[in-house]
C-alpha cells in the first residue's frame, strides 16, 4: 500500500508538472500572440422567437496556437485572468469587434447587434469606461450596436459602485447583459437593483428541459420574473428543435444555440444572414 500511495504521489507530481509546464507555456504564448494580434473573433446568432428575426450576434474569442493547435476559450480566458492578460486581450477584441463592425457597414449591413463577453477583472478597472470609449471613438464605433454580457458573479461582487459603472455604460447606449443565470448565487429579486436589459439563462438549464420537470419548473419562473422585472430573456446553448418548441411555449424571447448556428467567422456570418433572409421569405 505504501509503495502504492508512493506511485500515486509521484503520479500526481508528474501531472502537476506537466500542467504547470502547459499553464507556463501557454501564458508565453498568450503574450506574443496578444503583441501579435492573434486572435480571431467568431460569432454566433440569436434569434427572436417572435418575429424569427436575427436580433444580434455574441462575439467570441478564437484562439489557434502555431504549436499546439487551438486552445478553448474556456482555457485560456481564466489563465488571462489569473495572469493579469486579460486586460490587453480584452482591449484587442473590442478593436477586433469595432473592425469588423466597419467592414459590416461596407457591405450595407448597419445595424447588427453585437454583444462582448466582459471579464471581472476587465471590468473591475477604473479606467474600464474610459478605455473601451477610447476604443469605439477609435474607430467610429457606436455603443448602441454593443452589448455587455457580464456574468452573475462579476455584477454581485461589490454592488454601490458596479451599479454606479452599470448605469452609466447604459446611460452611454450600451446594452447590458447578464450571462450564465443560475449558475450563480444572485435571487432573481436582487436583480432589479441593476439597470439590464437581458437575461441569459445558462445552457446547464437548457440542456436537460426537455426530460427533467426541475428544470423545466426553473426556467419557467426565470422567465416569468425577468418579465416582470422588464427583462428579455435568452436561451443559450439551444441544440434541439424539442428544446425550442418548449421554450416558445414558455415565452421565452431569444434562442441561441447549435440548433441554429455554431459561433462562425465573420465571413460565415455574412452568408447565414443571407441564407436565413431567403429561408424566412419561403417560410
Ligand atoms: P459563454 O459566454 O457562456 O459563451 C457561450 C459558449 O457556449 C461558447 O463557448 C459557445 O461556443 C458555446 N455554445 C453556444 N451554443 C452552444 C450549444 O448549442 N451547445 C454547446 N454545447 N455549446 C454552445 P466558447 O466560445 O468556447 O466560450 C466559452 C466561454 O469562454 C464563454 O462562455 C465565455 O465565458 C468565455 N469567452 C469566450 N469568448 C470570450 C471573449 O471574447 N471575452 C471573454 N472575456 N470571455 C470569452
Ligand atoms: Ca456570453
Ligand atoms: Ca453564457
Ligand atoms: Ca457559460
Amino acid at each position: 500500500a505504501k509503495q502504492n500511495g508512493r506511485n500515486q504521489y509521484a503520479f500526481y507530481f508528474e501531472e502537476l508538472k506537466r500542467d504547470s509546464k502547459r499553464q507556463l507555456f501557454l501564458e508565453a504564448e498568450l503574450r506574443k500572440g496578444i503583441q501579435a494580434k492573434d486572435f480571431n473573433i467568431y460569432y454566433q446568432p440569436k434569434i427572436s422567437l417572435d418575429t424569427n428575426e436575427i436580433v444580434g450576434v455574441e462575439a467570441l474569442v478564437r484562439w489557434q496556437n502555431d504549436q499546439i493547435g487551438v486552445v478553448s476559450p474556456g482555457e485560456f480566458i481564466p489563465l488571462a485572468e489569473d495572469t493579469g492578460l486579460i486586460i490587453p486581450l480584452s482591449e484587442l477584441i473590442f478593436e477586433k469587434v469595432c473592425l469588423d463592425i466597419l467592414e459590416w457597414r461596407t457591405l450595407g449591413l448597419n445595424n447588427l447587434n453585437v454583444s462582448i463577453n466582459i471579464a471581472s477583472l476587465h471590468f473591475q478597472q477604473d479606467n474600464f469606461i474610459e478605455r473601451i470609449n477610447e476604443i469605439l471613438m477609435q474607430y467610429n464605433c457606436s455603443p448602441q450596436q454593443l452589448e455587455l454580457e457580464l456574468t452573475e458573479r462579476t455584477i454581485m461582487k461589490d454592488s454601490e459602485s458596479i451599479i454606479t459603472k452599470l448605469i452609466k455604460l447604459k446611460n452611454m447606449g450600451f446594452k447590458i447583459s447578464i450571462d450564465d443565470f443560475g449558475t450563480g448565487y444572485s435571487s432573481l429579486s436582487y436583480l432589479n437593483r441593476f439597470p439590464l436589459n437581458y437575461l441569459k439563462i445558462d445552457r446547464s438549464f437548457i440542456q436537460h428541459i426537455t426530460s427533467l420537470k426541475d428544470k423545466q419548473a426553473i426556467v419557467e419562473s426565470i422567465i416569468l420574473m425577468s418579465h416582470r422585472l422588464q427583462l428579455k430573456v435568452i436561451a443559450e446553448g439551444v441544440e434541439s428543435k424539442e428544446q425550442v418548441k418548449i421554450l416558445k411555449e414558455m415565452n421565452c424571447d431569444i434562442i441561441q444555440g447549435y440548433y441554429y448556428s455554431k459561433p462562425v467567422p465573420s465571413k460565415g456570418l455574412m452568408d447565414f444572414l443571407e441564407l436565413w433572409e431567403i429561408l424566412k421569405q419561403e417560410g
